[in-house]
């Protein structure tokens, strides 16, 4: 018999997005509760049928969420704010209160911050602990969805966030750290410790608590905390009414600091992530071994990358691993969630292309194939067509390398990173030449994408009408989005980016070295997806990107226009990287095709320039002392070296999305922007205390409403926050605008939204 296999946790929201589909049609009102329920339902048996079809043995349940599997967390412990309770609604409609607020007939509330989950993409809201709230077993959802596929004749393995990571990941009401006091702790134990017995009772044989949070540094109480929680909980795996094996599951890295505690409690399970925490996991099993009921869960297919698995080395690992014990499982890396569905739909890639590819249903077939190798002999592994068929695939070079872009890679000078004069000097020259006002209103660069102006996009792209129709169609929108921003009154304009579908992907299509999929859609928060391009081979930029549609812009008003980029490290964490090249090299040729876009709109009379970095704070690695080495140290140069060739006058923003970024302020003060905006309107403002404890220089504007949400807000609530901001910084300083694009947004609320906003700057500004 082969080793036992494990899938993490399988992508939900369907191979052609049924679920985003279906829930955005029950919040217009177009279909009911019931058919999102029988869709959930149906893409719930598809996906395990799927896996058992693939021969995966412990199939995950639970995995499944209509917006977000740690929403569901709080909403299983009882953690569901009275803000939300006070509504009164049914249990979905407070689920998607919670995630997206909720204004209406019964009241106005905002979301629940919403934060980056890890290093990935996928964001999580934060749960919320106050005083009133009872924590207690409070759904049926596990166990709902463990009979369901019961009743397919399937036994799951019900997956849910484990104890440590949740309790890590709350906090208090207005953002207020959470203490772990003994009798919150208690309750949520219980909470777990009820969830196993129920399991044991239902017949399920294993239960996976997934705890990520293990593989980041560890404060002061961290071990405590985790004791205290498995000490209460681990007892319940045995009952007299059966017993279930628990998976402690950690990904995303390595839990060497904690390892030996885990290796006594004696999980039935460990599951361990060898791809991205490999040799310090290694290390720690090798020191402090196995204890005598634990199974290794060796995570060796990648949940976050689309390449194709290499089997010898994955074999190797698991070899490495069979040295000190022979329980061990094959398992993901992590949740597959964050892959795409099926490399099937790709008939557009190349078959020499897409045989390089595996998303999450042919990673399902690997995890199968490396656990049948793994049982061979070394004569049979010799002989085995599958090693030698995978091994093809990593054999000599994969594509010819870009000697022009090699060459001006090795040219770069030190110089080349700093941008002169000083920015304190330049910040005085922009203000003479841009004459903005105190408080100067501004957007994030993107504005609501209609139906209309996607289908156009379509047709273009599709050659069913001409580039002339196609110009004058986006000319046409963008001349009523200047002259409505003319209207409300905001000081720096933008052309509204309606000829991007996204700000990574649009790029990608206009440089060389990318690769586009049709369908490759991962989860992003609640119903939104994105579908990153592929970095293919070397990057760089064949002509002018945005250019033509900057100066069309700036040709039909007297106010300033911001051009609009995507950044060098944006660009590479929103796409699939190379794995073949490191992601220095692929950064540094984006920063230098960028940097020709940047220096060819400073020619076209752009005097703003904005290289949103979204996402820089997400690849930041989870260990502190791997932070500069291993990562800024080379992607904040990246930046710098993007605008550093521009005149002091051209004024240089940057924005970044849900970022929190208290702990690397300086880094980003580094990047020697001019200006940057950020969110913070839905994540506590504490990052304002370390701009002001850093004497950030960076003249910033936090995001002073939430656009992730379709809620309105009023003049008022836009004042006090900007009084709050003020507070903390100085007014030169300071920037009003909403926290991210427009894009996702409908016309109805963005310009009442706006209006408000710009109502609010103009109110302080006369009381300044
Ligand atoms: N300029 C982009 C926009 O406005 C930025 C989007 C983002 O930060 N995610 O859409
Ligand atoms: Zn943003």
């Amino acid at each position: 018999m082969s080793a036992l296999t494990s899938v993490i946790g399988f992508p939900r929201i369907g191979s052609n997005r049924e679920l985003k589909r279906s829930i955005e049609s029950y919040w217009k009102g177009t279909s009911t509760l019931e058919d999102m329920q029988t869709t959930a339902r149906e893409l719930r048996k598809k996906h395990w049928l799927l896996q058992q079809g693939a021969g995966v043995d412990l199939i995950p349940s639970n995995d499944f969420s209509y917006y977000d599997q740690l929403l569901d967390t709080s909403i299983l412990l009882g953690a569901i704010p009275q803000r939300y309770r006070r509504l009164s609604l049914d249990a979905e409609d407070t689920l998607f209160a919670m995630g997206r607020g909720y204004q209406g007939e019964r009241g106005d509330v905002t979301a629940l911050p919403m934060k980056k989950w890890f290093t990935t993409n996928y964001h999580y809201l934060v749960p919320e602990i106050d005083d009133s709230e009872e924590i207690k077993l409070n759904s049926t959802k596990p166990f709902d969805e463990f009979n369901e596929a019961k009743k397919l004749g399937i036994i799951t393995k019900p997956v849910l966030i484990g104890p440590y990571t949740f309790l890590k990941l709350a906090r208090r009401p207005e953002g207020a750290p959470l203490t772990f006091d003994k009798g919150l702790v208690n309750a949520v134990a219980r909470v777990y410790a009820q969830v196993l017995t129920k399991f044991a009772e239902l017949g399920a044989t294993w239960v996976q608590f997934d705890e990520p949070y293990l593989v980041l540094d560890k404060q002061d109480g961290d071990l405590e905390l985790f004791k205290s929680l498995y000490a209460k909980i681990l007892p319940a795996r045995d009952s007299d009414n059966g017993s279930v094996k628990v998976l402690l599951q950690t990904y995303f890295g390595h839990i060497a600091d904690i390892y030996e505690t885990v290796n006594l409690f004696e999980f039935d399970g460990v599951g361990l992530d060898f791809i991205e925490g490999r040799n310090d996991n290694l290390a720690a099993l090798k020191k402090f071994g196995v204890a005598q009921r634990t199974t290794i869960f060796a995570g060796i297919v990648n949940g976050r990358n689309i390449w194709r698995n290499d089997y010898a080395d994955s074999l190797g690992v698991l070899d490495a691993v069979k040295q000190i014990t022979d329980r061990v499982a094959v398992s993901t890396g992590c949740s597959l969630l964050h892959v795409p569905f099926s490399v099937e739909g790709e008939q557009g890639l190349q078959p020499e292309v897409r045989r390089h590819f595996a998303f999450a249903v042919e990673k399902l077939h690997e995890i199968e194939e490396i656990a049948a190798l793994s049982d061979l002999d070394e004569a049979a592994l010799k002989d085995s067509h599958e090693l030698a068929d995978n091994q093809a695939l990593f054999d000599g070079h994969r594509v010819e390398a870009d000697s022009n872009v090699a060459k001006r890679i090795e040219a770069l000078h030190s110089s080349d990173f700093t941008r002169l004069p000083e920015r304190k000097e330049r910040q005085s020259e922009q203000r003479e030449e841009l004459g903005l006002p105190l408080l100067p209103t501004t957007t994030i660069g993107s504005f609501p994408q209609t139906r209309e102006i996607r289908a156009e996009r379509a047709q273009f792209r599709k050659h069913e009408i001409s580039e002339e129709q196609y110009d004058s169609f986006i000319k046409q929108h963008i001349d009523e989005v200047l002259e409505k921003q003319e209207r409300i009154g905001l000081d720096v304009l933008v052309h509204g980016e309606f000829e991007r579908n996204d700000m990574v992907e649009y790029f990608g299509q206009h440089l060389n070295g990318f690769l586009f999929t049709k369908n490759a859609w991962v989860q992003s928060y609640g119903t939104r997806c994105v579908k990153p391009p592929i970095v293919w081979s070397d990057v760089s930029r064949a002509q002018p990107i945005t250019v033509a549609w900057s100066a069309y812009a700036q040709s039909r008003t007297t106010r300033l226009v911001k051009g609009m980029l995507t950044g060098p490290v944006t660009i590479l964490n929103w796409s699939w990287p190379r794995e073949d090249v490191s992601h220095q090299l692929q950064t540094t040729q984006l920063a230098l095709a960028i940097r020709d876009e940047v220096l060819d709109l400073e020619d076209a009379g752009i005097k703003v320039i904005q290289i949103d970095e979204a996402a820089l704070r997400e690849k930041l690695p989870l260990r502190r002392s791997d932070w500069h080495k291993l990562y800024l140290d080379w992607a904040i140069p990246a930046f710098r070296l993007v605008h550093s060739g521009v005149k002091p006058t051209t004024q240089i923003h940057t924005h970044m999305c849900y970022s929190e970024f208290n702990d690397i302020i300086r880094d980003i003060d580094a990047m020697d922007a001019d200006v940057i905006s950020f969110e913070a309107s839905r994540s506590d403002l504490t990052v304002l205390d370390a701009i002001h404890d850093a004497h950030f220089e960076t003249e910033a504007g936090p995001g002073v409403y939430d656009i992730h949400s379709p809620r309105i807000p009023s003049q008022e609530e836009i004042e006090a926050r900007i009084d709050e901001i003020l507070d903390k910084m100085e007014a030169p300083s300071v920037w009003i605008n909403p926290d991210c694009g427009l894009k996702t947004r409908g016309d109805a609320e963005t310009w009442p939204s706006l209006e408000h906003m710009v109502a609010a700057a103009h109110a302080v500004r006369a009381r300044l």
